[in-house]
């Protein structure tokens, strides 16, 4: 972390106008140590007046902005690009302290980031409006993409690098100024996001930073001069942001949790499969949108997958992530969390499930106070238990024993929640006829978390994502643009004389 962004108690400053400025807040929360509990920075919560003085700022700043060539403004990401790059190590032991994620996770989720912005570099490309000569006679029709003005982010503390760079990236190679408001949780990993965008040379107001809670996130989502709202959080939050942003007038995307499914056929390759379903269960403890906490083995292979399984997920080491270690997981995010996941895993013992592997039980002696859950694996559990329904988010693992493909079908078409499918297989059919009919929108064919790439949207479907154009790729540019269509003719002079030019 460098020094602009914090004040000597370790406060995180706000971005605007192109300066870290100490906030006005009068209300304050804790960013902690996820694996000691350590308090490592204080953050603000700000007021509707501070949100209020920074959207004004981002809007004084969009005319110049808009006005700047798409290339010119595209030449500020190859620079961050290498911003990033360069400082990819330093943000992902940032990341790992104060989120919780190993080193690997966090460096894989900050090249996911890179590569959005990499996407963005080559925007312009997609910026081309779209003509029709003559469409009627000496009448020539086309369309251009115009950026819509201040746009905002809200972020969740699970990815506190990749998810704004879902956003302001596209954003503002569009031509708009963005307003971030980062996790409160993990404030930290988007300043220093944000800080090496600045350094990339943007001019002053085009990205501003603030920190707050529902306080803040109501005074961006009634500001007359927010355009647009993009938002990654809870579903219960996501509806929220969705009606209250709508009826504001505002564009919004905003995605929200999820329940994922992962199907096992009997032909799938189960040493392959395994080891996929780990990762996918257990990879950034379990607090992943795309993760698998759903295991559906189809017919007799279920004993053997959860054997296996609890072999597999047993071996994990879970332990902190702030300093090098042998752990293959780290802690959950807070104190409170952690309560939430043990709640659970309780629950789901007194509901029937049968447990395998409670990681109620683990112990991390080389760093108390961490919020660790250990690996959880759950067999015999029914779909309308409490653990088969909620996102539990954390690494806490169901075994829904099913009967046919068909019945797995009916459960995704059924749950409220619509981010992601997965099946194991080695048949085609079944595969093909699992892509076109399970419930959700974004479906893995023998890849464990189908997390699209930047080149592809985020199609969460249900109660996943509320709106209508999903974010990243050419959605996302859809999104923050907006059309305008020209009509034009020609007359020929009053006169019927041919003009000075000959035509
Ligand atoms: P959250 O909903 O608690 O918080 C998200 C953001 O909303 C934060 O910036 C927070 O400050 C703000 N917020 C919280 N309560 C608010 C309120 N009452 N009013 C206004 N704003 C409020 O989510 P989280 O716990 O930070 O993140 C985890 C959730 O995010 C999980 O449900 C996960 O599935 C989801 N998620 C979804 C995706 C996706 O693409 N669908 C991706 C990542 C995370």
């Amino acid at each position: 972390m460098t020094t602009a962004t914090l004040d000597q108690a370790n406060t995180c400053k706000i971005l605007t106008g192109g300066n870290w400025t100490d906030s006005k807040a009068t209300r304050f929360g804790e960013v902690t140590n996820s694996s000691t509990g350590e308090t490592i920075a204080r953050v603000p919560l700000c007021g509707a007046d501070e949100a209020d003085r920074v959207i004004r700022t981002a809007h004084e700043a969009f005319e110049s902005w808009s006005e700047t060539p798409a290339p010119e403004r595209a030449r500020y990401m190859f620079k961050y690009l290498e911003n990033l790059r360069g400082a990819q190590d330093e943000l992902a032991r940032l990341m790992s302290r104060e989120h919780g994620k190993t080193f690997g996770e966090s460096q894989a989720s900050i090249q996911r980031g890179i590569e959005m912005v990499e996407y963005a570099c080559g925007l312009p490309a997609l910026l081309m409006g779209e003509t029709i000569e003559n469409i009627a006679r000496g009448v020539d029709s086309e369309t251009q993409r115009h950026p819509l003005g201040v746009c905002v982010g809200i972020t969740p503390f699970n990815f506190p690098a990749m998810v704004p760079l879902w956003m302001f990236p596209i954003a503002l190679v569009c031509g708009n100024t963005f307003v971030l408001k980062p996790s409160e949780k993990v404030p930290l990993s988007g300043m220093r996001v944000v800080e090496l965008l600045q350094d990339a040379g943007l001019p002053p107001g085009v990205i501003s930073l603030l920190h707050g809670d529902k306080e803040c996130v109501d005074a961006m989502l009634n500001h007359p001069l927010v355009r647009a709202i993009s938002f990654v959080g809870s579903t219960p939050i996501a509806e929220y942001i969705y009606r209250t942003g709508t009826a504001a007038g505002k564009r919004v995307q905003s995605a929200g949790g999820a329940k994922n499914h992962i199907f096992i056929m009997p032909d799938a390759i189960l040493d392959r499969t395994i080891e996929a379903l780990v990762g996918s269960a257990f990879g950034c403890a379990g607090e992943r949108c795309m993760a698998g906490p759903l295991a559906l083995p189809v017919g007799d292979v279920a004993d053997e997958v959860v054997e296996r399984l609890t072999e597999a997920a047993a071996k994990l080491k879970t332990g902190p992530t702030d300093r090098e270690s042998n752990a293959t997981m780290g802690p959950l995010i807070s104190k409170e969390h952690q309560k939430s996941v043990l709640g659970y895993i309780d629950k789901g013992e007194a509901e029937g499930a049968k447990l395998t592997l409670d990681g109620r039980k683990v112990s991390v002696p080389e760093a108390p106070g961490g919020y660790y859950v250990g690996p959880t694996v759950f067999d015999a559990v029914k779909p309308n238990m409490t653990i088969a329904q909620e996102e539990v988010f954390g690494p806490v693992l169901a075994v829904v024993r099913i009967k046919s493909l068909e019945e797995g079908i009916r459960l995704t078409q059924e749950s409220p929640y619509g981010n992601g499918a997965v099946i194991y297989t080695q048949s085609g059919r079944a595969a093909r006829e699992f892509k076109r009919r399970a419930g959700a929108g974004m479906i893995g064919i023998n890849v464990g978390v189908p997390a699209p790439m930047a080149w592809f949207p985020f199609t969460g479907w249900s109660r996943s994502f509320f709106g209508d154009l999903h974010i990243q790729a050419k959605e996302g540019m859809l999104f923050y643009t907006q059309q305008k269509m020209t009509m034009s003719r020609w007359f020929k002079s009053t006169d019927g004389t041919l003009g000075s030019w000959g035509i």
